[in-house]
């Protein structure tokens, strides 16, 4: 733990300040603040219906926030197209359905925004794709179509492909809870190295093992706001509020 936190730096990366959202007339975050270092990794939990995914996605813009700031790196977000592009291309996202193009090949899923979108030449984005593929351990399934692989080789490359933009955060939402029970492992393992290099991570799961072993800090959240957050041995060990309390009773 002692080597991981000597890579958290004291820039802050990620800052929600203030922050609230609403769905028409539902309240669905309120007064959201939280603050992202550089190389933090940050687990995030709660019930289903808490605001975890309105969260993640509001911090690469995928949902408009309505009060409050969202910084990322130095760019707020604001209805401002060429910030939003700006921090898209910093923030990498895996969510829980794989979302890869069925028609293309592996391949082509991880070469097709480099190429697009950075104006990559096709050979090097070919080249930085099989280099991705093989820190995710599957390169021999470059030429196959989504639909011929596992659901974890699926999240793998939808791993792989986030990490060809070179992002310098990645946002998970829940990647293992669409697998099958076999297939986590591979998935975590891969994070975990992610985590390991010093990459800045939000993860939405309740894989409370990943959360100990790499987690700077467990963030618990219930009815659109953050209750209670705290390093994982505390968290876990000694939770403060009845509502996280009762959370983990029931998943542990
Ligand atoms: P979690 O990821 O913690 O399960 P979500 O962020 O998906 O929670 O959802 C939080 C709440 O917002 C839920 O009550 C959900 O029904 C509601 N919600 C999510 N997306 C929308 C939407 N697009 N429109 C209206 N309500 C939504
Ligand atoms: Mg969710």
């Amino acid at each position: 733990m002692s080597e991981q936190q000597r890579q958290v730096s004291d820039e802050s990366v990620i800052k929600l300040i203030g922050m609230h959202k609403w769905y028409g007339d539902f309240h669905v975050l309120k007064d959201i603040n939280l603050e992202v270092k550089r190389g933090e990794r940050i687990v995030i939990c709660g019930p289903s219906g808490s605001g975890k995914s309105t969260m993640i996605r509001c911090i690469n813009r995928l949902e408009e926030h309505q009060q409050g700031q969202i910084i990322i790196e130095d760019t707020e977000l604001t209805n401002d197209v060429k910030n939003i592009e700006e921090v898209r291309r910093e923030v990498g996202m895996c969510f829980q359905h794989f979302n890869l193009f069925p028609h293309l090949s592996i391949l082509d899923n991880l070469t097709l925004a480099p190429i697009w979108v950075r104006k990559m030449p096709k050979k090097e984005a070919e080249e930085l794709a099989m280099h991705y593929l093989e820190r995710v351990k599957i390169p021999e399934q470059a030429d196959k179509y989504p639909g011929q692989l596992s659901g974890g080789q699926q999240q793998r490359v939808a791993i792989a492909r986030s990490l060809c933009m070179k992002p310098n955060i990645m946002l998970f939402d829940e990647p293992t809870s669409a697998l099958d029970p076999e297939m986590i492992a591979e998935v975590l393992d891969v994070m975990v190295t992610l985590a390991e290099e010093g990459m800045t991570m939000l993860c939405v799961t309740h894989e409370m093992g990943f959360a100990r072993k790499v987690a700077d800090r467990v963030i618990f959240m219930d009815g659109g706001e953050i209750i209670e957050q705290n390093e994982p041995e505390a968290f876990f060990n000694n939770p403060q509020n009845e509502r996280t309390q009762l959370f983990l009773s029931q998943i542990l």
